[in-house]
């Protein structure tokens, strides 16, 4: 049995990831509306009532406004660090509606158990009150998350060097950026090392700390104004294809799309 992993929504109009185990499912993020996420998944054959909880990376809105419909309900658990649940609290798009679900606090670095996950929370820098990547083992597989981040923190790498699948974020092109129509404040503070992880940094990451046992790297957060799927993706792979045997390329690449939800994949 397999994990089995879809994106929802991937970018700054919102953000929710699916995975799942045969003991049950989680969603990364809530940053789009319930009936979108009960509808994607309804036209996977995927009940709602699967779900065992939510884990939230930080207190932006892009990744927390569907919060309040989970609740509504369904009574789905919140997962999040202690300053991501009072970011939540705060945010003015979850604030005016109580959630109606029971929080739960992680703490980055200590080990958890869900939905037949090994969890994993690890800091990321980024301009929320908190941010964290996941880390989620099951069934011999290791699948990381690491989305909204402006660099990559030194004690992230032991979680990316043994991950066999890699959510990541690649969320501009460094000149499309520069060249774009966004005013000055915004792109010092997408480009800031607390902002956004570039096409380039993310190719870095993968030429400096390639993770051997790699199968499939999944794209995130594309910006539709300072990116391009086919960019991002060429930009990567032009760099695993100097870590890879000639001929031949065991990695998939793909950038996974805004507003439209990924296949269901299955993880073997
Ligand atoms: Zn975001
Ligand atoms: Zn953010």
């Amino acid at each position: 049995m397999s994990i089995q992993f879809m994106s929802l929504a991937s970018g700054s109009s919102g953000n929710c990831y699916y995975v799942s185990t045969r003991e049950g499912a989680l969603l990364i993020d809530a940053g789009i509306a319930t009936r979108t996420i009960r509808k994607h998944l309804a036209n996977n054959r995927l009940p709602m009532e699967h779900i065992h909880a939510v884990l939230v990376t930080h207190d932006h809105a892009d990744h927390i406004k569907g919060l309040p419909g989970l609740g509504e309900g369904l009574h789905i658990p919140i997962y999040a660090t202690a300053a991501t649940h009072r970011g939540i609290a705060q945010n003015y798009c979850t604030r005016q509606k109580p959630l109606d679900t029971s929080a739960h606090t992680l703490v980055p670095g200590q080990p958890f158990k869900l939905a037949g996950f090994q969890i994993e929370a690890f800091t990321l820098p980024h301009d929320s009150q908190d941010c964290v990547g996941y880390s989620l083992k099951a069934d011999g597989r290791h699948l990381v998350f690491m989305t909204d981040l402006g660099h990559i923190p030194d004690h992230a790498f032991p979680y990316i060097s043994t991950a066999d699948y890699l959510v990541l974020e690649a969320n501009y092109d460094e000149e499309m950026l520069q060249r774009g129509p966004y005013p000055a404040y915004l792109k010092a503070r997408i480009a800031s090392s607390t902002g956004h992880l570039s096409n380039r940094q993310a190719a870095t990451l993968l030429d400096q700390h390639f993770p051997s046992r790699l199968r499939h790297l999944w794209l995130c957060h594309l910006s539709r104004e300072n990116n391009c799927p086919k960019q991002a993706e060429e930009c990567i792979t032009a760099i695993l294809r100097q870590h890879l045997p000639p001929h031949e390329m065991p990695v998939m690449v793909e950038a996974l799309q805004r507003t439209s939800p990924s296949p269901l994949y299955e993880l073997t």
